[in-house]
C-alpha cells in the first residue's frame, strides 16, 4: 500500500489540491494535531468514502493552548501515524513547521462566533481563537471541497460551522460520530496520559451521559434533574475535576430548562491532571 505524501511546504499544498481538483477530483481534508487513533482514522475513512483525494493535516497548533496546558508535551507519535493512514488510503499528509504557520510576524487572529464564548470558551480563554484562526489558515492552503470534524468536539464543531456560514466559506462540513473504546471512553489523545486508576476514573464522563439519556428514557425532562444526575455519577466515578456537566441547546449552547430537541449533554472533567470531553445529544 503506497505511503501518502508528506508536504511540510505550505505552496507545494496548496498546488498539489489545486492540481486535483482542476483535474475535476474532490478533496476533503481532515484536520488533526497528530497522536492518532481511531476517532481520527474513522474521520479519514468518510472523506475516503466521499471524496477522490484525501488531505490529513497534523498540526499541534499552538495558538489553541493556554499558557498553562499541554502543548509541550503534547503526544506526538509520527511514525505510527504515517502506518495508520497508509492503512486507511490518505493520500497527502500536510505537516507544516510551526514557524512557517505562525511566524512571530503572523498577529491576526479570528475573533470566533458567539458559540465559542460558553463552556469551553470559559474554562480555556482564547482557545477557539486559536482552533478558528487555525482552520481558517488551513482551509485557505487546502481549498478542498469537503472538512471532516469529529462531534466528540461538538462545540467546536459548532465554532467552525458558524465561522464557514457568516465568512461564506466554500467548504462543506461532514460532522463524524464519537469513536469510543469498548468499555464506552471516548477515544482521545489525551487517554494516554492516563494511569490505570485514572483511566478506570475516567469512565465517569461516559457513566454521567449513559445516566442522563437512561433517565430521560425514563421519563424525566427536567434539566436540573438531569444534571444533578450527572453530576453525581462523575463523583461517584472519582473524577477530580468537574468543569461542567450540563444540559444546553444543541444549537445555540444556551441553557435550557426542559428537554426539548435539540439538546445536548456536554461534560469537561479533569481526572489526574488529565482534562477530557464528552457529550452524548439528549434529544
Ligand atoms: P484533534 O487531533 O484532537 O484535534 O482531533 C482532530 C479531529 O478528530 C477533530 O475533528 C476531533 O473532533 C476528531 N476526533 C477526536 N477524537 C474523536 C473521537 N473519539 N471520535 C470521533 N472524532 C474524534
Amino acid at each position: 500500500m503506497a505511503q501518502p505524501h508528506i508536504i511540510v511546504e505550505i505552496d507545494e499544498m496548496r498546488r498539489h489540491v489545486l492540481t486535483a481538483t482542476g483535474q475535476g477530483r474532490t478533496v476533503g481534508v481532515v484536520p488533526t494535531m497528530g497522536a492518532l487513533h481511531d476517532g481520527h482514522l474513522s474521520l479519514v475513512d468518510r472523506a475516503r468514502a466521499m471524496c477522490d483525494v484525501i488531505v490529513t493535516t497534523i498540526f499541534v497548533n499552538p495558538t489553541q493552548f493556554g499558557p498553562l496546558e499541554d502543548l509541550d508535551r503534547y503526544p506526538r507519535t509520527w511514525d505510527d501515524d504515517i502506518r495508520a493512514l497508509t492503512l486507511h488510503q490518505c493520500d497527502y499528509v500536510f505537516a507544516p513547521t510551526r514557524d512557517a504557520m505562525f511566524p512571530a510576524t503572523a498577529t491576526t487572529r479570528i475573533q470566533p462566533p458567539a458559540v465559542a464564548s460558553p463552556l469551553e470558551g470559559e474554562h480555556r480563554p482564547g482557545h477557539f481563537s486559536g482552533v478558528a484562526t487555525v482552520v481558517l489558515k488551513l482551509f485557505q492552503i487546502i481549498p478542498a471541497d469537503a472538512a471532516f470534524f469529529g462531534e466528540k468536539d461538538f462545540q467546536q464543531c459548532l465554532v467552525i460551522e458558524h465561522m464557514v456560514r457568516d465568512l461564506n466559506l466554500p467548504i462543506r462540513l461532514v460532522g463524524c460520530p464519537i469513536i469510543r473504546e469498548s468499555d464506552g471512553l471516548a477515544m482521545s489523545s489525551r487517554n494516554r496520559y492516563l494511569t490505570a486508576d485514572e483511566r478506570r476514573r475516567a469512565l465517569g464522563l461516559y457513566q454521567a451521559l449513559l445516566a442522563a439519556r437512561q433517565l430521560i428514557t425514563d421519563g424525566e425532562s427536567d434539566v436540573p434533574e438531569i444534571e444533578r444526575l450527572a453530576n453525581e455519577t462523575l463523583t461517584r466515578a472519582g473524577v477530580d475535576q468537574i468543569d461542567y456537566a450540563t444540559v444546553r441547546h444543541a444549537e445555540t449552547l444556551e441553557p435550557i430548562d426542559r428537554i426539548i430537541a435539540p439538546c445536548v449533554l456536554l461534560i469537561a472533567a479533569r481526572v489526574g491532571s488529565t482534562r477530557l470531553i464528552d457529550n452524548s445529544r439528549l434529544a
